[in-house]
Formats: structure tokens, sequence, C-alpha cells
């Protein structure tokens, strides 16, 4: 063979090769598109069947409604609701609505989740009381961005459902079953604390375990009623300030017997 020609056949081998890698490539753009066509998540979305939907709750019921803090968007993007609402509700899981987790209980609406965890101004040293458990939702909000998240249910079953799940989860999150109306001592004091079920009256251990400087937000007024969701702030030297936010309707504070 002449040098010409072993040139030219070195020629064809590559063109060769080059042809077989578009063919792959054509055929990875036409399943890529395909997927797409057919619901399946866009190329970087991740294996969750739900990201999308999660994506848009965030931009359409929380940051539509104003919510901007970075860390309390990501982890409304990170935690699959779904996963925390009874399996007989899990399409509504996304939806601009609190949903039935038995017991006479609900899981919050997503905005307000999202809502009550701005407000504290969540940081990562901090340590944070969550009175009503519930699903255990809200805790995992919290503890996305949160060190230290000490959560109290007052319904023995629902505490254990959302500490099994919450444990899978996360080594962050204490659940305790107990009337979280005397806050958790050995833990206090908190830097926030956050109250899900609604009160007649803000029950004074929480403001006993709030840190100088902490916030408490907590839906007051009567239950079966519209009540106010309220800010409570404990200001350096111990005085206490309150701020109505906005009219909410939550379950009712339960105490024990
Ligand atoms: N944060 C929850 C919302 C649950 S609804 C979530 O993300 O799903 C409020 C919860 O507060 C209910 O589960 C109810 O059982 C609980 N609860 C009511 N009174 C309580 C009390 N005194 N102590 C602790 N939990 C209480």
């Amino acid at each position: 063979m002449s040098r010409l020609a072993r040139v030219h056949f070195k020629y064809e081998d590559h063109m060769g090769l080059n042809k077989a890698f578009c063919c792959i490539l054509t055929g990875i753009c036409l399943v890529m598109l395909a997927g797409a066509r057919v619901g399946f998540p866009a190329a970087n979305a991740s294996s969750d069947p739900f990201q999308r939907e999660r994506n848009r709750m965030v931009r359409e019921q929380i940051q539509g409604r104003g919510v901007d803090d970075p860390a309390t968007l990501n982890a409304m993007r990170r935690v699959p609701r779904h996963l925390y609402v009874p399996v007989s509700q899990r399409r509504f899981a996304y939806q601009d609505r609190p949903l039935p987790i038995g017991y006479g209980q609900t899981i919050s609406q997503p905005f307000m989740v999202a809502y009550m965890t701005q407000i504290i101004n969540p940081r990562p040293d901090h340590r944070v009381l969550e009175i009503g458990t519930g699903s255990g939702y809200q805790a995992a909000i919290l503890a996305e961005i949160i060190d230290g998240v000490y959560t109290i249910e007052i319904v023995s079953e629902l505490g254990q459902q959302a500490r099994r799940k919450l444990e899978a989860q996360y080594d962050n999150v204490h659940v305790k079953i107990a009337d979280g109306y005397h806050g958790w001592e050995e833990h206090a004091p908190f830097d926030a604390i956050v109250v899900t079920a609604a009160s007649e009256y803000i029950p004074p251990p929480l403001i006993r375990q709030l840190r100088e400087g902490g916030r408490m937000i907590i839906p007051v007024g009567s239950p079966y009623q519209m009540q106010q969701l309220m800010l409570v702030e404990k200001k350096e030297g111990g005085d206490i300030t309150t701020r109505s936010l906005m009219p909410v309707r939550f379950v009712p504070f339960e105490r024990a017997e």
C-alpha cells in the first residue's frame, strides 16, 4: 500500500468512528426527546417524578406570594411532600391546600409551611422547637436548614409515624410525644419556636423557653374559627413584642387530660 493509500485508509477509518459516535449521540437525543414528550423529567432533573410538581409548587404558590429566602425555597424544593401524606392523598400533595393526615389533623398548606419557616429567620446553628409534629413535613423542612430540630406531637400514633420517617432521613430531628404546652425544658432556650396548632393564648412555658433575640410564630384564637398568625419576639433583656401577620385557620391546640 502506498503512503497515500495508507493515509487515505486511516482517514476513512476515522470517519467510520465519527459516524458511529454521531449515531449514538442521535440515539441518546431521540430517547431524551421521547422521554420529555411523555412527561419524564427533563435531562438534568432528579429521578423523583414529583420534582417538577415541587418546582412548580415553589414557583407559583410560594415565590409567587413573596417568600424569597433561598434556604427556605431550596428546602421546599427538596423535601418530598408526597411521602408525608397518606397514600390516598398523594396525588394532591403539591396542591395549594392543607390535606387530611388522619386523627382529625392536617398537614398545612405548602405556602404556610414556607412562610412560617422564613419568618423565624432560620440559620444552621439554630435550635428550633416545633409544637405539632403531625405528618413531620414542617419538621423535615426545618431539618434541611437547621442543625437542631425538636418537635412535639400530642397524638402518639402521628408522633410515632413521623418519628420513623424523620429518623430515616435526618439525624438532627428529635421527636417527643407529649403535650407541647410545656415545651421541651431540657433543650431550651430555643432560637425559634414554631407552633402549628391554634391556641387561645400563647403558652407561658413557650415564652420562657424562647431565647432572647428569638422568634416564635403561633396561630392565636378560638378553635374552629379564623385565628391570627402572630409573630412573638423576645428582645434582648426579655421584653416581648407581638405582631399580627395574617388571618389563618389551624387545627386546635389540644391539652393532655
Ligand atoms: N406541622 C404539621 C402540622 C400538623 S397539624 C405538619 O407539618 O404536618 C397540628 C398538629 O398539632 C396535629 O398533629 C395535632 O395533633 C398537634 N397538636 C395539637 N395540640 C398539641 C399539643 N398540645 N402538643 C403537641 N401537639 C399538638
